[in-house]
């Protein structure tokens, strides 16, 4: 998993995922999806608008499991105001589209932000995850 991380951050390091998702490491990367949407660093891209990056998950949770992030910094929900109606409405809007793309529109996807501790929420750049490909169980763990 680590190796994983420091492959897709190509660095070489001892640091823990914690530190290589939310710390510089030491190429004037401060946030690793901000480093995405700059093509700082790689990920595997599947659509790009003025306003949005989609990409794989680097460690999948389900057959599919997309990101789509905000091109602009926005730390979380907690975060998010009025001005940032607009993409929050475009990131919901980009995981339909995506959902149909992926072939999931009709066996069903889920939807999921992470915010803060309690949440998981471990990169704190705003993203919503798309899932599907199996059956998830509700309420979640
Ligand atoms: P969260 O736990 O909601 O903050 O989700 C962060 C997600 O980002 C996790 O599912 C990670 O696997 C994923 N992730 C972290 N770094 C990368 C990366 N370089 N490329 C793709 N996905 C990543
Ligand atoms: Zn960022």
């Amino acid at each position: 998993m680590r190796e994983k991380y420091a492959k897709a951050l190509q660095v070489e390091t001892l640091h823990t995922i914690e530190e290589e998702l939310n710390m510089s490491v030491g190429n004037g990367i401060e946030c690793i999806f901000c480093a995405i949407v700059n093509k700082q660093i790689k990920a595997n891209i599947v659509l790009e608008s003025d306003g949005v990056v989609a990409f794989h998950d680097i460690n999948k949770a389900a057959p599919i499991h997309l990101l789509i992030i905000p091109k602009e910094h926005v730390a979380n929900l907690n975060d998010a105001s009025i001005d940032n109606s607009s993409i929050l409405g475009e990131m919901l809007l980009t995981a339909r589209e995506l959902a149909f793309q992926f072939g999931l529109n009709e066996s069903g996807y889920r939807v999921a932000m992470n915010t803060g501790r309690d949440a998981g929420q471990t990169v704190f750049h705003l993203h919503m995850h798309l899932l599907g490909g199996r059956h998830f169980s509700w309420p979640p763990g």
